[in-house]
């Protein structure tokens, strides 16, 4: 009981911002007295600190509060083919350490890949520690299908992986004293779009694009896991039977056409630049930018031909769960503007419902920090549903973390 008003003090600071203890008990419908009590138990746990002085409304003004960032952080961390990255976020949302690696995970074993991933994770507690916080939780989003009860990465057509147990993998690398525990990167891409407190990012759909296409259903503020976890495999609904083959053995899945590969193979040739793995995918699609800003004629067909089949895979998706949003992320955040036409012209094409349902295209502005931010929310949700789950690890941090 009292972890569970704990807990709706502090959410309710998260969403609406600082405010006096006067404030939250009429916000919160508790007595005066019980929410002085409440902020003073977050205060002792420092979750909470004073904030300035709240003016307006009913009797005196009085000192209001807010979170206090400073020292309890959430790790999140990705594991992709091109990349493995680690991102800290405290308890206000500030990013605290963030690193990234550009990696071939075909041509390195799964060990290494682990090895590397597990790196950057100590790197940015090693970060959160110097900074005098400490790591609460840690969530890795992996590219693959998740079995989540059993914390097992089951099918990886990009990584070319298969049944790996990658909690046990990890935990036991680390040998962590917080929590470590996997998602779907196409999940956490989609938490971390969905912004609290904010009614137009409640129910969205969030497609995260690199070499495969995933993504996440927030419905009602709530991710939409579905009944074993697989959810938002939206890559490989089949749209071109008659299409490409897939990394996943099918034939014509939507990710062959919408895919940074098939972008790829249509803007360039095999040893044009722009597809070389050994340049950063930040540049190579800068200079896809740069050539469609330019005019150039293929580049701009290759961004022509992709959008639509975005737009063809976005319209089938809206029929299904008229979100307020499409949220692109990935590589379409970064490329998306030049596919942008192409795309609502499917939507507005494809939508039964007039104007598309309402469903808005935007493009995501977490850039490939996605994965990793939405990692770092969840991992700080252990706070948010529990407060007091910091006891042990804040007094562990405050003697000096002996570890
Ligand atoms: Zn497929």
């Amino acid at each position: 009981m009292r972890s569970a008003k704990l807990s709706l003090v502090l959410r309710h600071l998260r969403d609406h911002g600082p405010r006096s203890r006067a404030r939250l008990a009429t916000d919160l419908d508790l007595t005066r007295s019980a929410a002085s009590a409440l902020v003073a138990e977050l205060s002792d746990l420092g979750l909470v600190r004073a904030a300035g002085i709240e003016r307006g409304g009913l009797g005196r003004p009085g000192t209001s509060v807010e979170l206090d960032g400073a020292t309890v952080c959430g790790i999140g961390a990705e594991l992709n083919v091109h990349h493995v990255a680690a991102l800290a976020l405290d308890l206000s949302g500030r990013v605290v350490a963030e690193h990234r690696l550009g990696i071939d995970a075909q041509q390195e074993s799964v060990e290494q890949v682990l090895d590397r991933l597990v790196g950057l994770i100590r790197r940015t507690d090693d970060d959160v520690r110097a900074a005098g916080g400490y790591t609460v939780a840690a969530t890795v989003g992996v590219a693959g299908l998740i079995d989540r009860p059993r914390e097992v990465l089951t099918v990886a057509p990009n990584l070319r992986w298969r049944d790996v147990p990658v909690g046990a993998e990890l935990r036991a690398r680390l040998g962590a004293p917080y929590a470590v525990s996997i998602e779907n990167e196409g999940n956490l891409a989609a938490i971390a779009e969905a912004l609290p407190g904010d009614p137009n990012r409640q129910d969205i759909l969030v497609i995260f694009g690199e070499v495969g296409v995933g993504g996440g259903i927030v419905a009602g503020g709530r991710l939409l896991r579905g009944h074993q976890g697989y959810a938002g495999e939206f890559g490989h609904m089949i749209v071109d039977p008659r299409g490409r083959r897939c990394g996943c053995g099918r034939v014509g899945c939507w990710e062959t056409v919408s895919g940074l590969r098939a972008l790829l193979d249509a803007a360039a040739d095999p040893e044009d630049a722009v597809r070389d793995p050994a340049l950063s995918l930040d540049d190579r699609l800068a200079e896809l930018n740069r050539r469609a800003d330019l005019g150039d004629t293929r580049t701009i067909a290759a961004l022509d031909s992709v959008g639509s089949w975005v737009g063809i895979g976005s319209a089938m998706l809206t029929n299904a769960l008229n979100p307020s949003a499409i949220v692109l992320s990935g590589y379409f955040a970064e490329i998306g503007r030049h596919m942008r036409p192409a795309i609502e012209e499917q939507l507005q094409a494809g939508v039964l419902a007039p104007h598309a349902g309402g469903t808005r295209v935007e493009f995501s502005t977490l850039g490939f920090t996605a994965a990793v931010r939405g990692g770092a929310t969840v991992a700080l949700d252990a706070v948010f549903d529990d407060p007091t789950v910091v006891a042990l690890q804040r007094a562990d941090a405050l003697l000096g973390g002996a570890r």
